[in-house]
């Protein structure tokens, strides 16, 4: 595990009535949520009820080329997906959508989340004959469904009934010859949203892959909402809202979703600046100037320097050009990666009191070394605070903190990080106030990690090392 967390994927739908290229149009829209997943990635493309797909290991633009692109014709629809794996292997064979060949149809499917029932229903489907080609819960899903699916009307009718036994995070783009259907877990922890350009619908996990298109945003996906589209249009099916209190991801506001993104009602880039102001109301410091590490600590620093009345400065510079084949130093030289990666802006901290802004801490590790990097510019103070509270449990839900162990929260004090970190004070943000940055927000928010406290039962430790076993068992 890196020293920041990572999301798990994006998904992306397209059902064209315009003569769009639908290729081209996910592509683009893959392309705007690279963000959320740089393992891998894939497409799926629907052409007269025909599904071909493409997919491998790498960014959206290595994956793609043009001549792969050109070599996947054309169709009326097409889904994608980029992940970042929390469950199962980094491997090729996880890689999305998943596409399924059956007697009721064929079935492609992509999906954001993680379940926490994984295990047992896979244990059940493998105990009535199923045979899994990947280790990942997505497949899982889609053996779901296609079990429900021999005794349903509709493929819909198909989903529907595996909600009631899938549990988790799940939102979902799924493909057959005739329909794109959007799916969101009954608590709503990854956000999806649909669009419209034309008379054509478009379904992705944050807006700004809309708008990397032209479409215009239509609105949220519902918390257990299924939204199908057909040649009859889009009809919505809600058996499963409202059952729960939704509980979509705090950290989505924080980190995760790109700020120029709309979740569920709350401008991402608006959440960070209030977490910053909420920050300076909870931890205020007598210092010269207020900077934020790039990119996600930058909104917060704004807002925390409005609130507090301390001058922004631009601290840092990101190399905007160092990318995965970035060859990492060895043990010895790891400080050296982060002086890479950033440097600091000394007329901006020489000499001044410095208020450091950043999204969260993990292991800290590289926030130690970025404040000695502040210190070596010539910082004579440097006050760090965070815009989310400390991270002290895992996370089931769709992100890769698996465990306590790897949090320093988990296994210090406040003052012991202060120490470890190497700052004057150290100051988080409250779990109550993390909530309440997103204030046009129309759901619930699950704060999991923080508090110890899941909105939906989670799986024992054992369960999960046994997950872990039979995936691992399943690559001898
Ligand atoms: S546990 Fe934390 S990271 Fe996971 S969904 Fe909940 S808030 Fe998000």
């Amino acid at each position: 595990m890196l020293d920041k967390l990572h999301e798990e994927c994006g998904v992306f739908g397209i059902y064209d009535n315009d003569g769009l290229d639908v290729i081209l149009s996910a592509y683009h829209g893959l392309y705007s949520l690279q963000h959320r997943g740089q393992e891998s990635c894939g497409m799926a493309v629907n052409d007269d009820g025909l599904i071909t797909g493409y997919k491998d290991t790498g960014l959206v633009n290595e994956v793609f080329t043009k001549e792969v692109l050109a070599s996947m014709g054309s169709g009326k629809m097409a889904i994608g997906h980029c992940r970042y794996s929390t469950t199962g292997n980094q491997n090729r064979i996880n890689a999305q959508p998943l596409i399924i060949r059956h007697v009721k149809g064929p079935m492609a499917l992509a999906h954001n989340g993680n379940l926490t029932n994984a295990a047992e229903l896979r244990e059940e489907l493998e105990m009535t004959g199923a045979i899994f080609h990947t280790t990942s819960d997505t497949e899982v899903i889609a053996y779901t469904i296609t079990k429900e699916r021999l005794i349903s009307h509709s493929i819909e009718d198909a989903v529907c009934a595996a909600m009631n036994k899938i549990k988790g995070a799940y939102s979902l783009v799924i493909m057959s010859p005739k329909k794109l259907i959007a799916v969101r877990d009954p608590l709503g922890f990854r956000p999806l949203c649909m669009g419209k350009i034309k008379n054509s619908y478009v379904f992705a996990s944050e807006s700004c892959a809309l708008d990397s298109i032209g479409a215009q945003f239509v609105r949220d996906i519902e918390p257990g909402e299924i939204v199908v589209i057909d040649e009859n249009g889009p009809r919505s099916i809600k058996t499963h809202c409202g059952c729960e209190k939704s509980s979509l991801c705090v950290f989505e506001f924080i980190y995760f979703a790109r700020p120029d993104s709309v979740v569920d009602g709350s401008c991402v880039h608006i959440a960070r600046q209030r977490a910053g102001s909420f920050l300076a109301l909870e931890h205020p410091v007598q210092a010269d100037v207020v900077i934020g590490v790039p990119d996600s600590g930058l909104d917060a620093a704004l807002g925390y320097a409005k609130q507090s009345g301390i001058p922004y400065g631009v601290g840092f510079i990101k190399n905007k050009y160092i990318g995965r084949t970035f060859i990492q130093p060895g043990q010895t030289q790891r400080e050296n990666a982060v002086r890479i990666k950033l440097n600091t802006v000394r007329s901006t901290v020489e000499g001044k009191r410095v208020v450091l802004i950043d999204d969260s801490i993990v292991r800290g590790t590289t926030s130690a070394r970025i404040v000695k990097l502040l210190r070596e510019s010539g910082a004579t103070e440097v006050h760090m605070r965070l815009s989310a509270p400390p991270f002290r449990y895992p996370c089931y839900f769709g992100t890769d903190i698996d465990s306590s162990e790897n949090l320093i929260a988990y296994k210090h004090s406040l003052e012991e990080m202060r120490q470890m970190i190497g700052v004057d004070s150290l100051g988080f943000l409250s779990v109550e106030s993390a909530k309440k940055i997103a204030g046009n927000s129309k759901c619930g928010f699950c704060a999991g990690c923080f508090t110890g406290e899941y909105p939906i039962e989670v799986p024992s430790t054992q369960k999960k090392s046994k997950f872990e076993k039979k995936i691992s068992e399943s690559n001898d």
